[in-house]
């Protein structure tokens, strides 16, 4: 491997090819776009289209895609050559047209109702907020042109446009929330992501043997070994050979992709894992995040392994999550979530904090749903992640700060952290952060950011960070509208924070989220448990959330109907993909193998009997157990048949949701349980599929 710094953003048009490549104009333009969102000046685009053609071809490549965020949940990408024709001779080119605009075909992607098959015109235009990069795979280098999607009317059909919007939000309110402080310089105020992404590792071999895995991406088969993650001793655990040569290519994969991956470390269970990137702006840093899953699924193909981002591939141990670390930050570098020394005198953080907590209380339902996709079902409130309940932890000082405002108006004092000293004369005294970590909490505050913890591993983080932009836009803009034209701002200000956290302290926890006795308090404190994915869909279109979305111009009604729409689809599809793999796995694989051992296991006591006296009891008792067992498996499998057949049949795409919800899902369970049972007694040699035990550890 060459140093990092050689490799580093050697696949990307980054800044500083574009400054060796672009005039200088055409260079500082595109800066201006680029780092203060200024309109992109259309001229240019013939002379960035060159560049980059010239620079992609150098490296390698022969195909140039518009590469984007539909509705599906994975990246989307059409290659086409630079290959033309020029009368009788063969070139390449490729145009500034072909730089800003493509026309994929819209009604292919998921639309929500928004897009008819008959209509079928979309386009994608370029973003030039996140690098073009190039993606290589089996020695084909493909120019990939980070792009957003929408419908002929100008509809949203992808994660981005929302996600730019919010951003654009939070930038008008922030630098009206700023001004109000005296701080006028700001030319951008937006915030900043880090998103740290857990992931399984399986052998490929292994993982082609099970078509739960490959269908549905989780197990729905299987029991745990006896030693997975009891000891404790996973996380953070040496890494193996064989994972640590994994690391190597996907850290050099990610360095020559421009991502800043940072940290990779063993996680809890067996075969989990998590890398982490240095913090970027969300909408970079949204795309990253997509580029970084799709290049772990690539390096582990080369490493005949398969990275699994599901939320919970297996029963019995940890699943998987997206920690979403998050701030608000201006491109002067000031951190408005970050309290200093003394946060009590920080006037500007305890407006930004009082904001935060308005908005986390009063949109908590839609944040839960921003985080989630169906898999966080298995992980939201099993006591591995957060439950499925909205609140804040602040920490010791900060929530000791926003009790002495809410008891008299005002802080006088911050708590500070201790001197650690082991009185160890060869160890180093240390000073104590103010305040400790909490890992139960969903969104907990962490020194100068907030920890969105329950994110799915799963999910595009472009969702769960356009929701926590446009939430705290809309309050940025409350606070402005009461406070902007105050002749005494910083009483005012007091006064405002002060009712805002005394109305909303509710939903500030600092305890144990994981406990029963937090289910009961939060009851009471009237916060809302959801615990279905498909329960909190109905937050989207809830006319609260809708009025936000359109005073903040980032989707319409129509637009969030729509998908609410995909996304009742979307989990009845996944709940359905889970049933029908279910059946398959059932009736072609389970039950033929058990019959052959059951058949064996006569024929043994068949044979026993006529040369032996010895009583066959136990034997002959655990062939009734193996039969009755087929005999459940049978039932359940039509069992599960019925209740498909009925979710099927309904045309109420959210009812339809509900009848999988409450139907299929339970009938899924059922047909397990004697399958599960029947692994534990029958002969492994005819086991037809790899265990828990085979997938997790041989990694
Ligand atoms: P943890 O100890 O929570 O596991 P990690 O080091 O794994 O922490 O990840 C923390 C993430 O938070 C990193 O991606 C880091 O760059 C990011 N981060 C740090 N400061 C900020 C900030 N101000 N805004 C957003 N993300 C941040
Ligand atoms: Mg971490």
């Amino acid at each position: 491997m060459k140093d990092i710094l050689t490799v580093f953003g050697s696949k990307t048009f980054d800044q500083k090819k574009m400054r060796e490549r672009l005039r200088k104009e055409t260079y500082e333009s595109l800066m201006k776009t680029i780092n203060e969102g200024a309109p992109l000046d259309a001229s240019i685009a013939d002379e960035v289209a060159q560049a980059v053609k010239e620079w992609a071809i150098e490296n390698g490549a022969t195909h140039y895609t518009h590469w984007f965020l539909p509705l599906t949940g994975i990246p989307a990408e059409k290659h086409d050559s630079f290959l033309d024709v020029s009368g009788s001779e063969v070139i390449l080119k490729f145009k500034g047209k072909n730089l800003i605009k493509g026309e994929p075909d819209a009604s292919s992607f998921p639309s929500g109702g928004l897009r008819k098959t008959a209509n079928a015109r979309g386009y994608t235009i370029w973003d030039p907020s996140t690098p073009i990069f190039l993606k290589e795979d089996a020695n084909r280098v493909v120019m990939c042109i980070p792009t957003v999607f929408l419908g002929y009317h100008g509809e949203a059909l992808d994660r981005k446009i929302p996600l730019l919007r919010s951003l654009n939000a939070l930038d008008i309110q922030g630098k009206r929330f700023l001004k109000m402080f005296g701080i006028k310089t700001v030319k951008k105020v937006s915030s900043t992501i880090g998103p740290e992404q857990e992931y399984f590792l399986v052998d490929h071999e292994l993982y082609k043997m099970r078509e739960d895995l490959m269908m549905t991406g989780r197990t729905l088969f299987g029991n745990i070994p006896s030693k997975h993650q009891q000891t404790e001793e996973c996380y953070f655990a040496p890494i193996s050979l064989r994972v640590a040569g994994f690391m190597k290519d996907i850290n050099n994969e990610l360095w020559s992709l421009g991502i800043t991956a940072k940290t990779d470390h063993n996680e809890v269970a067996p075969a989990q894992h998590e890398t982490a990137p240095i913090f970027a702006s969300s909408s970079v840093g949204a795309d990253q995040n997509m580029i970084l899953m799709d290049a772990l699924k690539r390096m582990a193909i080369k490493n005949d392994l398969v990275a699994l981002f599901h939320e919970k591939p297996y029963n019995g141990v940890n699943g998987s999550g997206k920690h979403n670390n998050w701030s608000i930050t201006t491109n002067t570098g000031l951190n408005l979530t970050d309290p200093g020394d003394e946060p009590h005198k920080n006037l500007l953080f305890l407006l930004t904090l009082a904001c935060i907590v308005k908005a986390v209380d009063e949109n908590a339902l839609y944040l839960r749903l921003s985080a989630s996709v169906p898999g966080n079902d298995f992980r939201l409130g099993a006591n591995e992640a957060p439950p499925a309940i909205i609140s804040i932890y602040l920490g010791d000082q900060i929530a000791n700060v926003v009790e002495q405002i809410i008891k008299t108006g005002k802080a006088t004092y911050s708590v500070q952290g201790s001197t650690l000293d082991l009185n160890i004369p060869s160890i180093a005294p240390i000073k104590a952060d103010c305040t400790d970590r909490n890992r139960t909490s969903p969104f907990a505050f962490t020194g100068n950011k907030f920890e969105f913890r329950m994110v799915a591993s799963s999910s595009c983080i472009a969702e769960c960070n356009t929701a926590l932009n446009v939430v705290v836009a809309s309050e940025f803009k409350n606070a402005c509208d009461a406070l902007e034209n105050s002749k005494n701002f910083e009483e005012d200000a007091m006064k405002y924070i002060a009712k805002t956290l005394k109305e909303h302290q509710r939903v500030i926890f600092n305890g144990d989220g994981y406990s029963e006795e937090w289910k009961e308090e939060a009851k009471r404190r009237g916060l809302p448990n959801v615990r279905t994915y498909c329960e909190a869909i109905s937050a989207i279109t809830d006319p609260k959330t809708v009025e936000m979305f359109e005073a903040m111009h980032v989707l319409n009604s129509k637009e969030l109907h729509a998908r609410s729409e995909i996304m009742y689809e979307n989990y009845s599809q996944t709940k359905d993909i889970e049933a029908q793999t279910a059946i398959h796995m059932v009736l072609k694989q389970y039950i033929p193998a058990v019959r052959s051992y059951a058949l064996d296991v006569a024929n043994e006591i068949k044979s026993f009997s006529e040369l032996s006296s010895v009583s066959l009891n136990y034997q002959k008792s655990h062939l009734d157990t193996v039969l009755a067992l087929i005999n459940e498996a049978c039932d359940k499998v039509e069992l599960l048949k019925s209740t498909l057949a009925k979710a099927r049949e309904c045309e109420d795409s959210k009812e339809k949701a509900y009848l999988y919800k409450d139907l299929v899902c339970d009938a899924i369970e059922k047909v397990r349980k004697p399958i599960d049972e029947l692994e534990n007694i029958v002969d492994k040699d005819y086991w037809p599929v790899p265990s828990y035990q085979d997938l997790m550890f041989e990694v």
